[in-house]
């Protein structure tokens, strides 16, 4: 036999998911992110979970009396004993690859290795001081294109807005393509101005960006209309990238506020701070949060209730988060000083969903000596809605 190619070794291991070829010699449970059972060769026990089978980089190990591992192929001459060329005949053998199959194979190796790189903590961390590096290369906010298009919608910034920030030129990325060196690459479709929200974690950290894209025409600045070049889709012109959990962007900051507003939106927020300040309202004592979206505002619930109305396309009906909180999500760090706690909830979101993250956000940050408020912004509209038609 001549020796394999990459893609047709590539093509014999797609072939064959190591999960059902080792499931052909032994009894295999899932447990976690592995599959255990009694080692084939050696009868490691399934109690002392010996003998380990990993779909993610799809590879086995028996760590009793064998003490070896490897792939699909290493498998195959492990328990029945043959060779390598052996191996690969009882796994179906060399297939002529064609040119279609050769894409499948690329496809299908970079898709893995995309998802592995996405899953690890350092990709993570790597992507936040990425954002990091975009955040601290953009200006404050105050006179710029980002100022204008808030200012255009009736929105008054505060005198400090440490969480705001603009870009003039930032990249919007949407789906793959294929680089000079044939490696996948996130493809851009859009390049241009952008409000970005720095998201701070509870920690006290940066942990991810919320970015708007804008577009000016003459003196007008309006969200960008960004279209996706294969489908003709309009695309959101806003994204959230990094962590957000427990996260939020500061609108208005302060050390120890006495009062505190939270949405998800930043034009959310902002929209009530303008009303409060034409309002002539003291704000001296009170801090803005955006949570960029109602899950991360209210945190997570303890469990998922059937919606009312709104059924799935089998007919069951729409699961939401419950009510009430799960306890071991801490959800937001509200500041000890916090006296009054206002929450908004949108009009323009389903309202039940709505609801219940409210009397869930309502539950987790409530205590002794604190008074919480939910404001509702009317039925289908949002505050900001209410704001430019006031
Ligand atoms: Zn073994």
């Amino acid at each position: 036999m001549n020796r394999l190619t990459a893609d047709e070794l590539e093509d014999i291991k797609q072939r064959n998911p190591i999960s059902d070829v080792a499931a052909g010699y032994t009894k295999l449970r899932r447990s976690g992110g592995k599959l255990l059972g009694p080692c084939p060769v050696c009868g490691g026990r399934v109690s002392s979970g010996r003998f380990e089978v990993f779909e993610k980089d799809q590879s086995w190990a028996c760590y009793a009396f064998c003490s070896t591992g490897g792939d699909v192929i290493s498998l195959v001459q492990h328990v029945e004993s043959c060779d390598f060329r052996v191996a690969i005949e009882r796994l179906g053998g060399r297939v002529e690859i064609d040119a279609a199959r050769q894409r499948e194979i690329f496809e299908e190796r970079e898709r893995k290795r995309l998802a592995q790189e996405k899953n690890s903590a350092d990709y993570r961390e790597a992507e936040r001081k990425r954002l990091f590096r975009a955040w601290k290369g953009a200006v404050p906010i105050h006179g710029t294109v980002a100022a204008a298009y808030l200012e255009g919608r009736g929105l008054v910034l505060p005198d400090r807005c440490p969480g705001l920030r603009f870009l003039p030129s930032r990249a919007y990325f949407h789906g793959d393509e294929i680089d000079e060196r044939g490696k996948k690459m996130p493809r851009e479709i859009h390049k241009g101005p952008a409000m970005l929200g720095a998201f701070i974690r509870p920690d006290g950290k940066f942990g991810g960006l919320h970015m708007t894209w804008l577009t000016s025409l003459g003196d007008v600045v309006t969200k960008a209309e960004i279209v996706d070049p294969d489908s003709g889709e309009i695309l959101p012109a806003k994204k959230m990238r990094g962590s957000k959990t427990g996260a939020y962007i500061a609108i208005v900051l302060l050390e120890e506020p006495r009062r505190l507003v939270i949405g998800e939106g930043i034009e959310t927020v902002l929209s009530v701070y303008t009303a409060m300040h034409q309002a002539g309202r003291d704000l001296d004592d009170m801090a803005f949060w955006a949570a960029g979206d109602l899950g991360n505002l209210a945190g997570r619930a303890n469990k998922t209730i059937a919606h009312p109305t709104l059924k799935r396309p089998n007919g069951q009906p729409q699961r939401v988060p419950d009510r009430f909180p799960d306890p071991d999500d801490p959800g937001l760090k509200i500041p000890d000083s916090v006296e009054e706690l206002v929450l908004l909830g949108d009009g323009d979101s389903e309202p039940f969903l709505t609801e219940c993250a409210m009397e869930r956000a309502a539950r987790r940050y409530g205590r002794e000596g604190r008074s919480i408020r939910i404001a509702f912004a009317p039925a289908g509209l949002d505050f900001n809605d209410v704001l430019r038609a006031a």
